[in-house]
């Protein structure tokens, strides 16, 4: 009776045990086994459409990083406006856009260890009259819509911004190269990277030697999810020491 007592109580424990480490996943995604991420396809070469398919240096780290978590990936393509929104709000797990760390996001999400630098550059026409920072002024700029290069630009002169009324806001950063080239705007506030892969696509542009500023790119995750938090900062710290971080990001970006 003892014996058989005792065996219940085995398979009772060995129960739990086993829900526990598979409730760790299934309370881990939104959906269980998979790790749904947030992103707009039209930042090349961090997320950009071949085919059908969302390929780009934060695509091939996020499936590194699923893979160690054991998770499906699927990827979301938004406006990069609602990418906070759809993380804080539970609806993805995850948003990796090249998004820079800043202080105003962090109060409503969290960021993971970063994994990339990013630089705001500005974009002129190649006979432009605009060879400063300073030049700036007055001038209008084209911009995407809820970025830091939005946000800088937008400030007031006296926070090294241009002023908002010298702003124009575009949702995708093509949309405000388009309107560069069709002289709407005199310049366009945007990454390096992005801006090297626009400006290799549209002819008569170049991209001032001065940088705007220098920031840190990182992936948001929402507040209340400290284990997913936990997790990828382990899995990118692994990535980075095994040398795959860079080996992504050298694919995308060759060496010049
Ligand atoms: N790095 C910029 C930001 O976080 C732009 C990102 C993007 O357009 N995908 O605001």
């Amino acid at each position: 009776m003892k014996k058989r007592l005792f065996s219940i109580a085995l398979v009772a424990v060995m129960t739990v045990a086993l829900l526990c480490s598979c409730g760790k996943q299934e309370g881990m995604t939104v959906t269980k086994g998979v790790l749904t991420m947030a992103t707009n396809a039209y930042f090349p070469p961090y997320e950009y459409y071949e085919g059908e398919q969302i390929v780009g240096i934060d695509a091939e780290i996020a499936k590194a990083v699923a893979d160690k978590l054991g998770l499906e990936l699927k990827i979301e393509d938004m406006e990069f406006d609602s990418i906070i929104t759809a993380v804080q709000t539970g609806k993805v797990d995850i948003g990796l856009a090249g998004m820079t760390v800043t202080d105003e996001r962090k109060v409503t999400v969290n960021f993971s260890d970063t994994y990339a630098t990013g630089i705001q550059v500005v974009i002129v026409k190649e006979d432009s009259d605009i060879k400063s920072l300073d030049d700036l002024q007055g001038k209008k700029i084209g911009v995407q819509l809820a970025t830091t290069g939005d946000i800088y630009a937008s400030a007031s002169p006296e926070k090294g911004g241009y002023g908002e009324e010298n702003v124009e806001k575009y949702n995708k950063g093509a949309d405000a190269v388009m309107a560069l080239k069709n002289d709407k705007v005199q310049a366009v506030i945007i990454d390096n990277e992005p801006a090297k892969n626009f400006v290799a696509a549209n002819e008569g542009l170049r991209i001032l030697e001065t940088e705007y500023a220098v920031e840190d790119y990182a992936a948001c995750i929402n507040k209340q999810n400290e284990e997913l938090l936990t997790e990828v900062n382990k899995a990118l710290a692994e990535l980075k020491a095994d040398g795959t971080l860079q080996k992504i990001i050298d694919k995308y970006i060759p060496a010049n």
